[in-house]
């Protein structure tokens, strides 16, 4: 064989590879924060039917999703781009607005595609660390940024640590940020937060012209599987991100399930509020048991283990639970059917009591 190979961009060498959420050979799998109930009958006839169409290109422009979420989040079709998941849109949007040499402001930890896709561009990564209650800092991040940022990424609420923003600071936040910079607003999880204060991207965006909100029917609409994912923008970062994408990216299942989704919105609403009631059960019985738990807004939980993060993954690996490491600071839970829950809980609780509580309250 010859070894001779081809010589590719040196900028690969920083990013990091994607560590997707294993899944144990037979257990739980509580690493990915999907969804645990099967999709609903409606969206499986919706993909049944689309499916038939496979000889076809998708439709390019996605109009019938595209309508369908103007009328939900009462935006204009033109300020809204969909992509094979936000992880497409994040990328759309590093090549609409990131040169070599640029830099990116993100919290940090926050979700793992931040450095990939800045690593991708060509630019630096600036990290802002989290508060100690596990949020971000945003005064820092906004101090953070200088001549050279062309994004900024704010992820609320914040995968791996589930906290969510209040509007209020956010608002003080975007008031900081130089209108020549582009926000992003990651909200995969917005539709498990809760609460009078909550952020709600498709509202703000319209205020803010160098505002970008990601969301995704991976989560809570349980479609990870098929990739679909959308951005509200202004119309000239909108038209940019659709220039942006992969022709024909999102399949017409994907757009046909989304659709269906939609339709059954009210089902779906249920379904998150059956996942943030275990939420709510899984942190109480978890802190009653001494661990320290940040609330989270997500459909997950965090536990900053911090030197014991791969002794209790492995502990939750041996009962058939898998659970998500963040060497070197902690393990994220999904929140999953109830029975899958009750075997984590049994497990915690079964873990050394000494090694309970992490290092911040
Ligand atoms: C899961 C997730 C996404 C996107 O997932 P897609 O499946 O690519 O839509 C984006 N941001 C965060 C913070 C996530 O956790």
């Amino acid at each position: 064989m010859p070894n001779a190979r081809p010589i590719l961009r040196a900028t690969l060498d920083a990013v990091p590879a994607y560590v997707p959420g294993s899944t144990a050979p037979a257990g739980w799998k509580l690493s990915s924060n999907e969804l645990a109930h099967p999709p609903l009958d409606g969206v499986l006839d919706a993909v049944s039917t689309a499916a038939t169409q496979m000889n076809r290109y998708p439709d390019l422009a996605a109009v019938e999703v595209r309508s369908s979420l103007a009328d939900r989040l009462d935006v204009p079709v033109r300020h809204i781009a969909v992509g094979a998941g936000s992880s497409e849109l994040l990328q759309q949007v590093m090549r609409i607005a990131v040169d070599p040499g640029d830099e990116v402001v993100y919290a940090w930890r926050s979700f793992e595609s931040y450095p990939i896709v800045t690593g991708l561009a060509g630019a630096r990564a600036v990290e802002v660390p989290l508060n100690e209650d596990e949020s971000h800092d945003l005064p820092a991040m906004a101090d953070a940024v200088s001549d050279r940022t062309r994004a900024v990424v704010v992820c609320t609420p914040n995968n791996p640590t589930g906290r969510a923003l209040r509007s209020s600071e956010l608002s003080d936040f975007l008031a900081r940020i130089p209108s020549t910079v582009l926000i992003v607003l990651d909200e995969a999880y917005t539709e498990f937060a809760t609460g009078p204060d909550r952020v709600d991207g498709a509202r703000i965006y319209r205020d803010h012209p160098n505002l970008v909100v990601l969301r995704t029917f991976s989560k809570a609409y349980g479609l990870a599987g098929l990739r679909i994912g959308y951005a509200i923008a202004h119309e000239s970062v909108a038209e940019a991100l659709r220039k942006a994408a992969v022709p024909f990216g999102v399949s017409s299942v994907a757009q046909a399930a989304a659709v269906a989704s939609l339709e059954r919105h009210d089902r779906l609403i249920r379904r998150v509020a059956a996942v943030v009631a275990e939420r709510t059960r899984v942190r109480d019985t978890l802190r009653s048991q001494g661990w320290t738990v940040p609330d989270s807004a997500a459909n997950f939980v965090w536990l900053r283990l911090t030197d014991r993060t791969s002794d209790f993954t492995e502990h939750c690996r041996r009962v058939g639970i898998t659970v998500r490491p963040y060497e070197p600071d902690g393990v994220r839970i999904t929140i999953g059917e109830p029975a899958a829950n009750d075997a984590l809980l049994r497990a915690a609780g079964t873990y050394s009591y000494r090694n309970r509580g992490g290092r911040r309250q």
